[in-house]
């Protein structure tokens, strides 16, 4: 058994933080890969090291004096060697970094200084060999991910190295330039190395015991997922809910293996497997209910719209022409609906109006804005009679008024809309009805 551990920046922000991962990764033998995020915050008023040194960066690509910055980052570092009584120095490294900010090597490269030097502590901190990201994980000449190249590159270098760190977050190009993926991106790379050596399991350790039920700021203490398909949770994190990077879940889903998000604070508890498929019933009828709020819905109303072929495809022409993508588009006999994000279309509604007006020439278009949209998610609705009943019971007992559903052919999920102000209602009212109650 081969397991692949990612921690991410806050189980890995002090030197307290980072003994618990040290404990977690001894007693398990087969935690033989580490990836390390740089460290996150200490407390809620603190800084992440990204972003210091993003803002050191910032300050060296301007020519400005940033010694008193590096000092700062340089401190970070300290105090977790110090307080892991380890004998490291990294005075040599931070040299190369001044310098290199100097010559202004790039705000990638400042960036990835973070998961670099983490990496390096955590090497020496566990015994294990330390792999510098920029030597196994390749970006092509244009900054683009290279996948294939990668996967060689890192399986070659891991066959030869049964217990190893490998920092989170950045890769480089051939000529060596640092590229870094997108913020969280340490969660792409533990993907990476579990699909290169075809671990049993990829560990993502994190400060939460598991993927929620639901949003913490609307239901006090939601419950935990214990599985969730990977379908499931790209319909979730589509519509808000993230522990993982969206890229993170590419690489291991193709090859089949399992995400299990832990908490490095609560590692007792089994957190949430995030698998291809399973033949386990969730434990309640919905896996997961998440939402997002500021969309708008544009209703556009035509006498026989029904018998004019090539109706929908014309309307949205015109929001594809104007970039604006769209959510849902629920449709009646004579009327057709648009939801889209209130920020995209605010600033091009008149242009989008007069659009449709020449496109289709309908009787009448009517806006509305400031609606929310409801994903609730769920493999075990498909065999569930009453599921769309129960929610909307449910809804009508809290006052909440639909304005929009709209089932999935999948049968996975079903998307209400609601006026924002009832957003959160909504969501509570849901999650009472299938984990509170439990009918
Ligand atoms: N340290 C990077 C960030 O803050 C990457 C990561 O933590 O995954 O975004």
């Amino acid at each position: 058994m081969r397991k692949v551990v990612k921690f991410g920046g806050s189980s890995l922000a002090s030197a307290e933080q980072f003994k618990k991962v040290g404990n977690i990764i001894r007693s398990d033998e087969s935690r033989c890969y580490v990836v390390p995020s740089a460290p996150g915050k200490r407390n809620s008023r603190d800084t992440k090291v990204t972003d210091l040194l993003y803002g050191c960066y910032g300050k060296a690509a301007e020519g400005k004096d940033f010694s008193g910055n590096l000092k700062e980052i340089k401190e970070r570092y300290y105090e977790i060697i110090q307080g892991l009584g380890l004998n490291l120095s990294l005075e040599e490294e931070f040299q190369v970094i001044e310098e290199k900010f100097k010559e202004q090597a790039g705000r990638d490269y400042a960036a990835s200084r973070g998961e670099y030097l983490n990496g390096i502590i955590m090497a020496e901190y566990l015994g294990y060999t330390f792999i510098d990201a920029a030597t196994v994980i390749r970006f092509d000449k244009n900054g683009v991910f290279d996948p294939e190249k990668t996967d060689r590159l890192l399986g070659k270098a891991l066959s030869k190295n049964e217990k190893a760190v490998v920092p989170g977050f950045y890769g480089a190009k051939e000529d060596g330039t640092i590229c870094t993926f997108s913020r969280g991106g340490s969660d792409v790379t533990g993907s990476l190395v579990a699909k290169a050596i075809k671990a049993d399991v990829y560990e993502n350790w994190t400060d939460v015991s598991g993927f929620l039920v639901t949003d913490p700021h609307i239901v006090d203490d939601p419950a935990v997922i214990e599985t969730i398909t990977y379908r499931e949770l790209r319909e979730l994190s589509y519509m808000g809910a993230t522990v993982l990077h969206e890229e993170a879940i590419f690489p291991v889903r193709k090859e089949g293996i399992p995400i299990n998000i832990r908490n490095t604070n609560d590692p007792d508890a089994p957190g949430t497997f995030i698998v291809e498929s399973t033949c386990k019933k969730p434990k309640y009828t919905i896996t997961g209910i998440a939402g997002k709020k500021g969309f708008c819905s544009i209703n556009i109303e035509k006498s026989m719209m029904n018998s004019e072929i090539g109706f929908g495809r014309k309307v949205l022409q015109v929001f594809e022409d104007q970039g604006i993508s769209f959510e849902h588009v629920p449709s009646g006999i004579d009327t057709m609906t648009v939801y889209v994000h209130q920020d995209e279309f605010e600033a091009k509604e008149q242009q989008v109006v007069a659009g449709i007006h020449r496109a289709v020439a309908p009787d009448f278009i009517e806006m509305e804005s400031d609606l929310a949209l409801i994903a609730v998610v769920g493999r075990g609705m498909k065999s569930t009679r009453g599921t769309a009943g129960r929610i909307f019971s449910a809804l009508a007992h809290a006052n909440v008024n639909v304005k929009m559903i709209d089932q999935g052919s999948s049968e996975l999920n079903i998307i209400i809309g609601v006026e924002n102000r009832e957003f959160e209602a909504a969501v509570k009212a849901i999650y009472d009805i299938f984990v509170l109650t439990r009918i």
